[in-house]
């Protein structure tokens, strides 16, 4: 288990040599302790990046793809050793990182090799006499900041478009959740990146973040966290007034109409909020059902809710692991009381499991509540397994709950009714809306928000562009210009 800063092509110690306790989510216990960066080791980062720029933005793009589709079959050839890893760094189910952590990764990372060689760029048609065509050209170095939530396939999801696009890479995975990058970065050196490609810089926010925000030399900064954390990045990256991208909160929208599959509603909304414990800002945290269909629906969701199996995300069986960190679990439960303080009905769960065999674990039973749309349960993200039930009686009604809320980045909807689900996901502020369907991602459809939820788009062409800068270049190929100017 590599426990080291990665700069410039080899683990180092931090400057300072200070570390970072990595804990086990399920029981609490010291799994590694990782060398954790400070502004100095970003600094040794950033220009081991900026040297590393110049011949990796001029190979050829099939070549810099082609070492990203080694990374894909080396990250499937070693995927149950990284799906344990995942498990034991963030309480992911072994289930859920071996079908999708792993497997989304390699998908990622292929993707973007693939796509490498076909950045084109465009010929404008100007006056003749004139040829101007665009170039789109790599932007130096980015800085990646990670959070801890989905830690191993935000690597890809922010190296993959970064890298195919010839930019240098000095990513901040979340000081909770290191493990999973560093490993990536040593199978990114067996495969041949060559040095300095990719810098992986563990470390606390507001000081290694802050640091890579901030830093002069770094040409974009991708961020993926919290909305709070979002602004403190943008005020970090005015200095050089660096491209900004953002990846925030969410409070997802899941609207469940009277003519719904109600099985296949229960199911995608338990799937839109308890997958990976709630801890997604894509998560269905605002279950909004028509009242015709409310009591049932409710009943059976929450007999789902309660049979799920909870335990050691090392375990085969497990389907709900433990929330990522101590910290996070009080944050969570706190909504509890939160929401019965503004009069809201608590459904199920609302604790930590009964059994002592979790006792030192960071677990939440799923839990649901029931509220009023503008209650704070409604509206702050929780990001937990905690949804909270709003109930709704004409289409308008439905749309007015869906958006109240200062996010817009998830939602979905479950009807028969074609046009109306048409309807809904053209007027529903958000970046992305599932039609009888939840949490679907794939590399070639761009994922990203609105509003508090952030700007700039992952995945597919879009996130190819947000890493390059249009460069428009003029030939005159036959053009006589007459002189503005004297004779
Ligand atoms: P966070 O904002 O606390 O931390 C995210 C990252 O930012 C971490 O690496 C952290 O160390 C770093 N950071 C913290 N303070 C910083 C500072 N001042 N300067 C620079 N970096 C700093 O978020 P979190 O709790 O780790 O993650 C959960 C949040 O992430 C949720 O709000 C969730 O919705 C959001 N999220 C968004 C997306 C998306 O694609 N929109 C995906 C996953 C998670």
């Amino acid at each position: 288990m590599q426990n080291q800063l990665f700069i410039n092509g080899r683990f180092v110690d931090a400057m300072d040599g200070a570390t970072i306790d990595v804990r086990n989510p399920h029981d609490d216990s010291v799994v590694t302790r990782i060398a954790a960066a400070d502004a100095a080791d970003v600094d040794a980062a950033v220009a081991a990046a900026g040297r590393a720029f110049p011949a990796w933005s001029r190979m050829a793009a099939a070549a810099r793809g082609r070492l990203l589709l080694r990374l894909a079959d080396a990250i499937e050839d070693h995927a149950e050793a990284l799906a344990q890893l995942e498990s034991l760094d963030t309480g992911h189910p072994i289930r859920d990182s071996r079908a999708l952590d792993v497997p989304r990764t390699a998908a990622c990372f292929r993707y973007f090799g693939g796509m490498a060689d076909k950045l084109e760029g465009s010929v404008v048609p100007v006056e003749p006499g004139f040829l101007n065509y665009v170039q789109r050209a790599p932007i130096g170095v980015v800085g990646q900041i990670v959070p801890w939530n989905f830690p191993l396939m935000f690597t890809s999801w922010k190296m993959g478009p970064a890298l195919a696009a010839g930019n240098t890479v000095v990513i901040k995975p979340s000081e909770l959740t290191p493990l999973s990058s560093l490993r990536i970065a040593e199978l990114m050196a067996e495969v041949g990146f060559p040095d300095g490609v990719v810098n992986v810089v563990p470390g606390y926010g507001h000081t290694a973040g802050q640091r890579l925000a901030e830093h002069p030399q770094v040409g974009k900064i991708a961020f993926t966290g919290s909305t709070g954390t979002g602004r403190k990045i943008v005020e970090a990256s005015q200095g050089n007034l660096k491209r900004v991208q953002l990846e925030l909160g969410g409070k997802g929208a899941n609207i469940v109409f009277d003519d719904a599959d109600l099985d296949a509603a229960v199911n995608g909304a338990a799937w839109a909020i308890f997958h990976n414990q709630g801890q997604a800002c894509i998560a269905g945290s605002r279950l909004i059902l028509h009242e015709r269909i409310a009591d049932e629906f409710l009943a059976r969701f929450r007999a789902l809710a309660e049979s799920i199996r909870i335990g050691n995300p090392l375990d085969p069986q497990t389907e709900m692991g433990p929330l990522t960190s101590a910290q996070h679990r009080d944050r969570v439960l706190s909504y509890v009381g939160i929401a019965q303080e503004q009069g809201a009905r608590l459904v199920c769960g609302g604790t930590a499991p009964a059994d002592d065999a979790l006792a030192r674990g960071y677990y939440v039973m799923p839990t649901i509540v029931e509220a009023r749309p503008h209650d704070r349960v409604a509206q702050e993200e929780v990001f937990g397994p905690f949804v909270t039930v709003l109930r709704f009686r004409t289409d308008d009604e439905a749309l007015a709950i869906a958006n109240a809320t200062d996010y817009g980045l998830g939602s979905g909807l479950w009807t028969k009714d074609l046009s109306r689900a048409h309807r809904f996901a053209s007027a529903i502020r958000a970046g992305m809306c599932w039609i009888n369907c939840y949490k679907r991602v794939s590399p070639g459809s761009p994922f990203g928000g609105v509003g508090q939820s952030g700007y700039g788009r992952e995945m597919g062409f879009e996130a190819m562009h947000d890493y390059t800068e249009a460069r428009s270049v003029w030939v005159n190929v036959d053009a006589v210009i007459p002189p503005h100017f004297g004779r």
